[in-house]
This record gives C-alpha cells, structure tokens and sequence, in this order.
C-alpha cells in the first residue's frame, strides 16, 4: 500500500497559529512538531506534500468537503469524528486545560466561571468540552477561530479565561505569552493525522508506516525535543 503514494503530491491542511505543533518561525516559514512530522513521513515514504495553513475549523471543513487530502493539525481523536474522518495511530497525547491572565486571581476552578464568559476555538475538543460544563457552572462560552485571538480575547478582559489545549497553552506560556494555568488538565484525546472517510487510504498507511520508522529510529523523539524541551 505504501508505494501507491510514491510521486504523488498530497495537500495537507493545518492550524493557523497553534505552537508548538504548527507556526511561523521568525522567517514566516510554517514550523512545528506538526509539520516536521508530515515533512519527515512525505520524504522517507517518497511523496511530496503542499501545506495549507487555513485555521483549524476551516481545515476540518476542506477534509469533509474533499478540498485537501488530509488534516495535521493538533487535531484530536474523537468517537464523533471518527464517525466522518479515519485516523491514522495517534501521535501525540493531549487534554483540554483552562488559562487565564496572568495577573487574574480570583479564578481558580471552574466554579469561579460562575456569571463569566470563556472563549474556546470553533469546532475543537475545547469547545465541546466547555459547552458541556457551561450550563452546569454558568457560564458562556464565545467562539474564536484562532487560538493567538482567543489569548487577546482573555488578556483584554473580553474572556476570563481560555479552554485550549495543555501543550499549547503551556508552550505560550513558556515564552510568556501574558497567561497562566490554574487547573489541571481534563483527560483528553490523542492527536491523529487524518483523511476523509473511505478517502486516501494509502496515505494513511503511509503515514502510519512513516511515523512507525519515525519511533524506532528516534527521530520522533528528537522532533518533540526540538520544540519542547528548550522552547525559545
Ligand atoms: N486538539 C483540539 C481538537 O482537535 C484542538 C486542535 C486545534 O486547535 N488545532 O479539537
């Protein structure tokens, strides 16, 4: 299977802003464990890809709609996505976690979001999971399409806090990005690569072959180092 990919050019689509996974390095170049994956498994599995950075809902929409051929993205394994998307072996394990501004004290657990509003990015894990405490604790969730705007939103005192996931919003705040944590993480899904559903299988399997030999020669390893454990 993995040798019908072989000369085919794939077009892959991704986030926006989400670092560490996928960025722009002070270059503008698109960089991240996200896009060193994708490139390292194109070039040892002989296909080339071209990387649209086109905002994460507007990414899973050019999947559903047939626009690119596959989604890397930060993007999160769901039983509700697996239900129009196939995913490749996870990659990555993440979680939903909440963040506000660094100098905002008197929040500290969800029941302080009592009367407030919380942003969240279109159609993520994050999203789904404050819309499904919103009722309980009170609150009101404002969608945003870019985790970068979400942060603005929660540092002008638009939001009190932010719901994004924990790698990322530990990499912003590593480069002190004006945020700070104040719960632990919610037990979250693991990032896949994905195609549509039923579309482009062999790239899947190439993918999975690639990110196989990725792990066992410690390639892998040495990307997640690159970007995590000396953030600069
Ligand atoms: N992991 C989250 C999701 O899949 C967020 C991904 C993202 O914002 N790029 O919903």
């Amino acid at each position: 299977a993995a040798s019908s990919v072989s000369g085919k050019t794939y077009v892959i689509g991704t986030d926006t802003t989400f670092a560490p996974f996928e960025f722009r390095d002070a270059g503008g170049e698109l960089t991240g464990i996200d896009m060193d994956i994708i490139r390292g498994i194109a070039a040892s599995q002989g296909f080339a890809v071209e990387i649209k950075s086109l905002g994460f809902n507007a990414a899973l929409q050019a999947l559903s709609s047939n626009q690119v051929d596959g989604v890397i993205a930060g993007m999160s394994i769901t039983d509700a996505r697996k239900e129009i998307y196939d995913f490749s072996a996870p990659y990555f394990e993440s979680g939903v976690q909440i963040a506000v501004a660094k100098a905002t004290t008197d929040i500290t657990g969800y029941a302080d979001l009592k009367g407030q509003t919380v942003t969240a990015k279109t159609g993520s894990e994050g999203e789904t999971f404050a819309k499904s405490i919103a009722d309980q604790y009170g609150f009101t969730v404002k969608s945003l399409d870019q985790s970068a705007t979400m942060y603005e939103f929660v540092k002008s005192g638009n939001a009190v806090a932010v719901f994004d996931d924990y790698p990322v919003l530990a990499y912003g705040i590593s480069q002190n990005n004006g945020l700070k944590t104040v719960t632990d993480k919610e037990p979250g899904g693991s990032y896949g690569f994905a195609v549509n559903k039923g579309q482009n299988p062999e790239l899947l399997a190439a993918f999975n072959a690639g990110l196989a030999d990725m792990k066992s020669s410690g390639e892998y390893q040495a990307i997640l180092d690159k970007y995590l454990k000396d953030p600069t």
